[in-house]
């Protein structure tokens, strides 16, 4: 009889594709030089700006981020690393995956604990000092910053319901601007400006529906 192998038994990793299947990784300063050649093009990664929420694995938890992320983008429903085969269950680049990936031993996960949230990179760090983006970029964040999502989550947004509608309104207006202007893709616009304020909301428990033109936010 075959014994089954369990992830505390591995010593190496087997290419099983599991942890792909999650989403993307977060790109460290060692991986820059895959985004400044075209490796990592832009359109395939995804900015998670500072206190969106996201799952922390170490404890199995949704926590703020306190550090802007950039990650590779998920795909489909199953939000798969774009990397990832799932006809191969394999990563296409594997060679070459970023440094959370080679850090990432599902036997041991010491060395990509030491990892998370520490050494990051964020979309500044991966554009050119003369970037035409980038002032929009620094616009953006003075204007819609990131909400406080574990507030919301918790307590919805009782009085700010109105100032947040308005915000998810203008900053639609502010990224269509943007996008039409540089003729960004919508991988490239979510690598600029990380999801649309309206998303979030979503995320965490908010209705949004289009009347006249206009969204219009809703809490249960
Ligand atoms: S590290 Fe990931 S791909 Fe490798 S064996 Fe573990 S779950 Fe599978
Ligand atoms: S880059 Fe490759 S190893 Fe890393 S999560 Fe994506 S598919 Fe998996």
């Amino acid at each position: 009889m075959t014994e089954k192998i369990t992830a505390e038994d591995r010593t190496e990793c087997i290419q099983c594709g599991t942890c792909c299947t999650s989403g993307g990784p977060a790109l460290h300063s060692d991986d820059l030089i895959m985004v400044r050649d075209g490796r990592l093009p832009k359109a395939q990664l995804i900015t998670i700006r500072k206190g969106e929420l996201a799952h922390n694995p170490l404890t199995n938890s949704l926590q703020r981020i306190k550090n802007e992320l950039v990650k590779i983008s998920g795909v489909g429903r199953e939000w798969n690393c774009y990397y990832f085969d799932p006809m191969e269950k394999g990563c296409t680049i594997y060679e070459k995956r970023p440094k959370a990936c080679r850090s990432l031993k599902c036997w041991d996960t010491a060395e990509i604990e030491q990892l998370i949230e520490k050494d990051t990179v964020s979309r500044l760090d991966l554009l050119a000092e003369d970037d035409p983006l980038r002032p929009h970029i620094e616009e953006h964040e003075k204007r819609f910053p990131c909400p406080d999502m574990q507030e919301l989550l918790e307590k919805g947004p009782g009085e700010q319901r109105g100032d947040l509608e308005e915000s998810i309104n203008q900053e639609i207006i502010f990224r269509q601007k943007v996008v039409t202007k540089y003729d960004l893709s919508l991988g490239e616009e979510l690598f600029v400006f990380g999801r649309p304020l309206f998303h979030l909301m979503i995320s965490v428990g908010g209705q949004v529906r289009e009347v006249s033109n206009r969204l219009v936010l809703s809490w249960d």
